[in-house]
């Protein structure tokens, strides 16, 4: 390699790097005032209880509508609305919004409906507030707290100051839900810490699921002993009819996944509550 051709390989290194960098400020800066410009929506997947194929729940999924950009992935803004902090204000009008959408569908179509919501970890922390602010929205809305559940992941559990946090949002009612559970720092001295109320089997355990797989083996475990400790157990990913009758066999409580129905906007989900005594199959769209 010649001293030039390095050189140009450098330049080129540091081009695409400024590039990156200056997608990431635009992201900032359009993550900053989509709040108020309403860019964010929630979409809705149902939850199964796939002992009668009926839908119990569903999980709230942030939606950012970029007025250039079109959809962007929760999976790109997330982790950007938690560098700088957004994630505290956007997460809270996810609450609401919850809380909004829930009461209305509990008075309309389904008095014993529970949404879930996505929570990231700093929400949790001591110093934002974000409990307070949660139960101002259930008051304003007029919703118990056990309508919804608060979805949180492995990481949080190691935080010396969450145990506090958790008897706080079980004083409110609102139930917790351990998300993505076997791909964090899972360890079963915090299942006994805790007093979680759902397991969410993450989807990396389902896609493969098969008579004979460990994936299988990790599964009925996981089912027996969430089972032995009082937690419910959701799975996540279900996309076929396989992954879902092992699933169903083995006493998984819940599924979740795109065999049952992509997330989907509020208007389409309130249609699945007219298919709610009937077995939910597949429906699914964008
Ligand atoms: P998650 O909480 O684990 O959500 C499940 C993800 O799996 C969703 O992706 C959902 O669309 C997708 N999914 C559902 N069924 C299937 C299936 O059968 N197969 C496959 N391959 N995927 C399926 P989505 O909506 O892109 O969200 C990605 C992640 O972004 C979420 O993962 C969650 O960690 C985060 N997120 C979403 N909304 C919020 C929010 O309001 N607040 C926070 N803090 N995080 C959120
Ligand atoms: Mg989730
Ligand atoms: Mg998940
Ligand atoms: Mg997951």
């Amino acid at each position: 390699v010649s001293k030039e051709q390095g050189r140009n390989r450098f330049h080129y290194f540091t081009a695409s790097m400024q590039e990156a960098a200056q997608t990431k400020m635009h992201l900032i800066n359009d993550l900053r005032s989509a709040l108020a410009n309403e860019e964010f929506q929630l979409h809705y997947q149902p939850i199964i209880e796939l002992a009668t194929g009926t839908v119990q729940k569903a999980e709230a999924l942030l939606r950012w509508k970029h007025p250039l950009r079109g959809m962007i992935s929760p999976l790109e803004f997330i982790p950007v609305a938690e560098e700088t902090g957004l994630i505290i204000d956007i997460g809270n009008w996810v609450f609401h919004e919850a809380a909004r959408q829930t009461q209305r569908w509990r008075q309309q179509h389904q008095p014993g409906f529970q949404l879930s919501v996505n929570t990231s970890p700093l929400q949790l922390r001591a110093d934002t507030n974000s409990l307070e602010r949660w139960r101002r929205s259930l008051k304003s809305v007029g919703l118990p707290g056990n309508a919804l559940a608060i979805e949180i992941t492995e990481s949080l559990l190691m935080d010396a100051s969450f145990a506090k946090r958790l008897v706080a949002i079980h004083a409110m009612g609102v139930e917790v839900s351990l998300d993505d559970f076997g791909t964090g720092y899972s360890s079963m001295s915090y299942l006994k810490k805790f007093d979680i109320d759902y397991l969410k089997i993450d989807k990396s355990f389902v896609a493969n699921l098969r008579p004979g797989s460990s994936d299988l083996a990790i599964c009925e475990a996981v089912i027996v002993m969430a089972h032995k400790l009082g937690i419910m157990v959701i799975a996540e990913g279900i996309e076929t009819l396989e992954q879902q009758n092992l699933l169903r066999a083995m006493g998984c409580d819940f599924g979740q996944g795109y065999l049952f129905s992509h997330p989907v906007p509020a208007a389409i989900f309130e249609q699945l509550f007219e298919a709610r005594s009937k077995p939910l199959t597949v429906t699914g769209q964008g």
